[in-house]
C-alpha cells in the first residue's frame, strides 16, 4: 500500500471501488482491459519473470527467441517453439479469461490489448482482441531482410505467406491467402509451399518490432476508452507497457489486478493485490453482476 490519497491498493473486498469510482466504471461505455501473462499463470502458463524456472528453465528464452537465432539454427528454435506450445495447448482459460469475455455482454465495447501469445483471450470467447505480441498458433514467413539484400534479389512478395519470395515463380498480385493446414508441431521446419520460405510461429520476438497496424490499433482504444483494467503485467516490455500510461493521461478510470505493485500500481485510481482469476470476477459481479 501505498498511502496515496488519490489511490488505493486494496484486497478485493466488497465495495472496494468506493462509490465515485463504482460510478465511473459502471457508467463506462468502452473498457479496454490489457493483459499481461500473469492472467495466464493460474492456467498453468508460467510469466515471464518465471522464465527459469519450470517451463523455460532449461533455454532462456531470449537466446532462442529471436531473428538472429532463427537464421543461425533454424531447427532448434522450431523445436523450442514446439515444446512451449505443447504447454500451452494444454492450458484452458481461467476464471479471469471467462470473466473479460463475459463482459461483453454487460459493456458496450470492450477491447482486449493483450501481450500474451497464447491465445486464452479468443478460446474464453473475446471477440475484439489486440495481439501485440502475436498468436504463438499462427505461422508467418521468415523474412530475412539481410541474407535478401545480401544476394542481392529482387523482394517480390509471395501470395501465399506474404513475405518475400524465395522463388521467382510468385505472382506478388495475387493476394494473400493464409497457410491453412500448416501448424507448429515436431518435425522440420515447414517452407511455404508456394514460395518455399522458411515458416515460424507468428510471434514478436526479442528485437523485433511490434505490427504497427495492432500497435496503432491499441493506442487508438488507450486514447478513447473510459477506462482501463491493467491484468497481470509487470509492465517491463515497451511499447505495450506504455499503453496503460496513455489511458491515464487521456483521463480514464485506470485499476490494475496484480498480485505484486508495479510501476503503474501509484498512478492507477485504484491497485488491487489479488490473483486474476479471483479478483475479475468478483470485481465484474461488484460492478455489473
Ligand atoms: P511478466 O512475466 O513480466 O509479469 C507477469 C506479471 O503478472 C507480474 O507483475 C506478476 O506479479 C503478475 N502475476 C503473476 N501471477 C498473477 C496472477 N495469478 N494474476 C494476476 N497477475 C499475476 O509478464 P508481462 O508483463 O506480460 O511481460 C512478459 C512478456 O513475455 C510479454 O510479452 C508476454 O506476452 C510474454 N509472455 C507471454 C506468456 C503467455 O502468452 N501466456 C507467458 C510468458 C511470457
Amino acid at each position: 500500500m501505498d498511502g496515496q490519497s488519490n489511490h488505493q491498493a486494496v484486497n478485493l473486498r466488497s465495495n472496494v471501488l468506493g462509490p465515485p469510482l463504482f460510478q465511473r466504471l459502471h457508467r463506462a461505455r468502452h473498457i479496454a482491459v490489457f493483459t499481461g501473462a500473469g492472467i495466464s499463470a493460474e492456467s498453468g502458463i508460467p510469466t515471464f519473470r518465471e522464465r527459469f524456472t519450470g517451463l523455460w528453465a532449461k533455454t532462456d528464452p531470449q537466446e532462442v527467441a529471436t531473428p538472429e537465432a532463427f537464421r543461425a539454427d533454424p531447427q532448434r528454435v522450431w523445436d523450442w517453439h514446439v515444446h512451449l506450445a505443447a504447454t500451452v495447448r494444454r492450458a484452458a482459460p481461467n476464471a479471469g479469461h471467462r470473466a473479460i469475455a463475459r463482459l461483453q455482454d454487460a459493456v458496450e465495447r470492450i477491447t482486449v490489448i493483450t501481450q500474451n501469445i497464447d491465445d486464452l483471450h479468443h478460446a474464453a470467447g473475446s471477440r475484439d482482441v489486440l495481439e501485440l505480441h502475436g498468436n504463438l498458433f499462427r505461422l508467418a514467413p521468415f523474412v530475412d531482410e539481410e541474407a535478401l539484400f545480401a544476394e542481392g534479389r529482387n523482394p517480390l512478395i509471395c501470395h501465399l505467406c506474404g513475405g518475400y519470395a524465395l522463388r521467382d515463380d510468385c505472382d506478388p498480385y495475387a493476394g494473400r491467402e493464409d497457410l491453412e493446414g500448416l501448424r507448429l508441431e515436431a518435425g522440420p521446419v515447414p517452407r511455404c509451399p508456394a514460395c518455399g520460405a522458411l515458416l515460424r510461429p507468428d510471434i514478436v520476438w526479442f528485437g523485433e518490432p511490434l505490427d504497427p497496424h495492432v500497435l496503432g490499433a491499441a493506442f487508438e482504444a488507450a486514447d478513447a476508452c473510459d477506462a482501463l483494467i491493467c491484468v497481470g503485467s509487470s509492465l517491463e516490455v515497451e511499447p505495450a507497457a506504455s499503453i496503460p500510461y496513455r489511458a491515464i493521461r487521456r483521463g480514464a478510470v485506470v485499476i490494475e489486478i496484480n498480485p505484486e505493485p508495479t510501476a503503474l500500481s501509484q498512478q492507477a485510481d485504484a491497485a488491487i493485490r489479488g490473483s486474476a482469476a479471483e479478483v475479475l470476477p468478483a470485481l465484474f459481479q461488484e460492478v455489473w453482476g
